[in-house]
């Protein structure tokens, strides 16, 4: 068994139970790419079993801090099922329910998402890399599923020195989908659509868009970074319920063409045909721009960037991003309108989230009522132990 020792004082966030053991913190020790090591304090204290990661500066993943747990296929197998049984906790309203939400699940580097009868899976670090068999094997039997796609073709695998693979790991089947999330149906491509297909972490934002829509009677919506048209089908569905889908105008922005069209599509599907709705493939930042220059305004603007700041080093950087964007939007909304304002950057806080929103105000001229604070749906779970897991913020902002 190989043991990893760390520097003196280096202990301490173990103690904690976060999982994450850095390059910095190593005395010595080493391992093979995934391979389980036992991690020792600086005078030989058991702290946790590790998988290691030889190329990544989070050298070691924890996966117990109990001395007595055996790291094998039983104990992965009871991992995936208590993930999955504790999706039955959360008010899920869709068939698209993430399952495995990696280090808040204890399977750092996993995650995992169920569209339907399909599942599909991202290994993102050397451990579950290692483990990929019996994590499937382990999935299909605490699902009761067939079919597993795997999409390990995210950034994370480039710092963990591992290759794309993208593919069938279990049974096989369409890769074009249907889900049915809230009040509306969306379809998404496991195979090509971003992440493992969908952003479900914005399932319950995009309902409270749509009671918003419902109640304030939103004329002229405005959806940036749309994706597939989430925030768009929750406003329609808001409208019609409401009974004022007629007269109301819908603006959404991407710059992935197959999104857009997925997007339109995405209209049909919900009967929503006749709607006036718009689609541009466009950048967002100069929409908004040119917006401005034609004194256009909105009564709801949705502002859902991509990440801008993986880490806390990118933060000032995207921090400037985040601002100008949100500026701009400010100038935008018309008086009592709602800007439903996002980040999904796991290097910016919330607090500073807020401040950079509130210059961003400040910088347009524009006062406003923060009225509620959104963060992502219960299957994208934050943990006591893991407070990096909150990545995914959100205000809704409503102008004075
Ligand atoms: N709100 C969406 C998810 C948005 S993800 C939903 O509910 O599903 C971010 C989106 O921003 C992606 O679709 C990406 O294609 C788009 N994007 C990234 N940079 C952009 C830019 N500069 N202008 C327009 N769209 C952009």
């Amino acid at each position: 068994m190989k043991v990893l020792r760390l520097r003196p004082g280096k202990e301490r966030s173990l103690q904690r139970r976060h999982p994450w053991i850095f390059e910095s913190a190593i005395a010595k020790g080493g391992a093979d790419a995934g391979e389980t090591v036992r991690i020792e304090s600086g005078d030989g204290q058991f702290l946790a079993w590790a998988a290691f990661s030889p190329n990544s500066k989070i050298r070691a993943r924890a996966w117990s801090f109990d001395e007595k747990q055996r790291i094998d296929a039983a104990f992965f197998a009871a991992r995936v099922a208590s993930a999955v049984a504790a999706r039955e906790l959360f008010d899920l309203q869709s068939d698209g329910v993430r399952l495995i939400h990696g280090e808040a699940d204890g399977l750092p580097g996993l995650i995992v998402d169920r569209y339907g009868d399909t599942l599909v899976a991202q290994f993102l670090s050397a451990g579950v890399e290692r483990w990929k068999g019996a994590l499937a094997d382990a999935l299909l039997a605490a699902t009761g599923l067939q079919k597993l796609y795997e999409r390990s073709d995210a950034s994370g695998r480039e710092r963990e020195g591992l290759p794309p693979v993208t593919g069938w790991l279990r049974g096989h089947g369409e890769t074009e989908l249907t889900i049915r999330e809230h009040e509306w149906r969306l379809g998404l491509d496991v195979a090509t659509g971003h992440k493992t297909g969908f952003y479900l972490d914005q399932r319950d934002s995009r309902k409270r868009f749509a009671e918003l829509a419902a109640r304030r009677r939103f004329r002229r919506v405005l959806n940036c970074f749309c994706y597939t048209g989430g925030f768009t089908v929750a406003a329609l569905a808001g409208l019609k319920s409401a009974g004022a889908v007629s007269g109301a105008e819908l603006i959404s922005i991407d710059s992935s063409l197959p999104a857009l069209e997925r997007a339109r599509a995405h209209l049909a599907l919900n009967g929503f045909e006749e709607a006036q709705a718009e689609f541009l493939d466009a950048d967002v930042n100069a929409s908004l721009r040119r917006f401005v220059e034609e004194g256009r305004s909105f009564d709801a603007i949705v502002l859902d960037p991509p990440k801008f700041a993986p880490t806390v080093a990118h933060a000032e950087r995207a921090a400037r991003a985040y601002k100008d964007l949100n500026r701009q939007a400010f100038k935008l909304l018309a008086p009592g309108g709602h800007l439903l304002t996002f980040s999904c950057s796991g290097g910016i806080g919330a607090d500073l989230f807020h401040k950079i929103v509130a210059s961003a105000g400040i910088d347009a001229g524009v006062d406003g009522y923060i009225t509620e604070r959104l963060g992502a749906a219960p299957d994208h779970p934050m943990t006591i132990e893991f407070p990096e897991g909150e990545y995914l913020k959100g205000l809704v902002v409503v102008r004075k």
